[in-house]
């Protein structure tokens, strides 16, 4: 049987403005990747009735209603009272959930006095599925009841996702007698038409496995997805199709089942027992972050400097002052001076030179907004791109760091960089 899901986001904060809802964002991606298909995304603020109305419109539309919000201590937490009341249920107390809440505050907060109200979070609709919060106190809560499953979900985005994967996953799963397996092919280097362009006539014919295109700034994803009795069949299913899509965009995968394009630069350098250092003027430490964000990147990622004015470009990491004079900072011999000037300063096998003009200002007719240099210094070489990345500053940012990060995937894979 195939399943619709709305999901009710739950807060006056989200109406207002405050908050993004970014948590139907990341339940709806998980509910494509499980094959379940999402009809409706509802907002409602902290109102019982019209929480109560949003429940009752999404009860005639839609079989799996997933709400997020509302499940703490206060008294505009309301979701599990309006929930159990639409399906007539009484809510319970469980003793254990009680224990384990006091226990929390204990360990974690010694010498705050519990209050009572936060008990509430133990009081759950009668014979539902308690979901356990790994990342906060209130738990949520799944429960099947005139032919609808209804999932609650916590507010703060960290401890939805993280109850969706460990606790509304499964529950969902065990729904369909069937799994559905997906892969995420990651691209970096060619926009989402050419890619689409490409794999047109496959994509058109394909019912199972499925191959759907997400974008996200300067990357596609492609998702491979397949349903079928067990693992191993859908792995059949889609094995064919990936090495479709493999042969047919070659070098622009970075990687298939991976975080980022960080993860996997940081992957290949750890691979190879490579350290890389960073020079960076436009992007404001911001390849250094990426890199840093991931853990272990210590044993690969010495430091970096970012390089805004002249005078540190030139004591900092050596760039002679004559080549800044003669071709402008932002330009093919500055970046190619930074990032060997980093790359031998801090001792590194790698060095990253990034330097260009993110705007609003500073452009010229030769060099305009979106112009960075990107360069890569290597044991044998140093490499440089010549990027034209548009007017807008978080982009040029960063798809400079990509830029990057690319250079490096490529330089380790033994590929040739890309004609400019
Ligand atoms: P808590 O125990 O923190 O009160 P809760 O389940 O009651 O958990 P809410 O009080 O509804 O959650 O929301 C807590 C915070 O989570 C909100 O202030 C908001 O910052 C964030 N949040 C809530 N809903 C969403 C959403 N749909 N998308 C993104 N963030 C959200």
């Amino acid at each position: 049987m195939s399943h619709s899901t709305e999901i009710i986001a739950i807060g006056t904060e989200l109406l207002l403005g405050n908050v993004v809802n970014t948590n139907a964002r990341d339940i709806s991606e998980r509910l494509s990747g499980l094959g379940i298909g999402v009809y409706y995304h509802t907002v409602v603020g902290d109102n019982p009735d019209r929480l109560r109305q949003a429940v009752e419109i999404a009860c005639g539309r839609a079989d799996i209603i997933i709400t997020t919000g509302g499940l703490g201590p206060t008294y505009d937490d309301l979701t599990k009272e309006i929930l159990a009341a639409c399906f007539g249920k009484e809510l319970v107390y469980h003793e254990d959930i009680g224990a384990e809440i006091r226990a929390y505050f204990e360990k974690r907060l010694p010498g705050v006095k519990m209050t009572e109200n936060n008990l509430r979070q133990a009081h759950f609709p009668e014979g539902c599925t308690i979901l356990r919060n790994n990342f906060g106190t209130a738990p949520g809560c799944a429960f099947f009841a005139d032919g609808k499953h209804v999932i609650m979900l916590p507010g703060p985005p960290r401890e939805c996702r993280g109850m969706f994967q460990s606790g509304a996953e499964p529950y969902l799963s065990a729904l369909s007698d069937a799994e559905i397996i997906s892969h995420n092919i990651h691209i970096f280097g060619l926009g989402e038409s050419a890619v689409e362009e490409r794999l047109q006539g496959l994509m058109q014919g394909l019912q199972n496995p499925t191959l759907a295109p997400y974008t996200k700034l300067g990357e596609v994803m492609l998702r491979l997805t397949a349903k079928a009795e067990n693992r191993e069949e859908a792995e059949r299913l889609m094995a064919p199709v990936l090495r479709q899509v493999q042969e047919t965009l070659g070098e622009v995968i970075y990687g298939i089942d991976i975080d980022s394009l960080e993860a996997c630069v940081l992957k290949r350098l750890l691979d190879h027992q490579k350290t890389i250092a960073t020079a960076e003027s436009c992007t404001g430490g911001l390849l250094s972050k990426r890199l840093t964000d991931l853990p272990g990147a210590s044993a690969a990622f010495l430091g970096g400097v970012v390089a805004y004015a002249n005078e540190v470009k030139t004591d900092l990491l050596g760039v002679e002052a004559h080549l800044i004079a003669a071709n402008g900072a932002v330009s093919d011999p500055v970046a190619r001076a930074m990032a060997e000037g980093v790359r031998t300063r801090l001792g590194a096998d790698f060095g990253i030179g990034i330097t260009g003009i993110a705007g609003p200002g500073g452009g010229t007719e030769e060099k305009p907004v979106g112009t960075v240099f990107v360069a890569l210094a290597t044991p044998d070489k140093t490499l440089v791109r010549r990027l034209n990345l548009g007017t807008d500053r978080t982009r040029i940012r960063t798809l400079a760091a990509h830029h990057a990060l690319d250079m490096v995937r490529r330089y380790l894979a033994g590929l040739k960089e890309p004609p400019q």
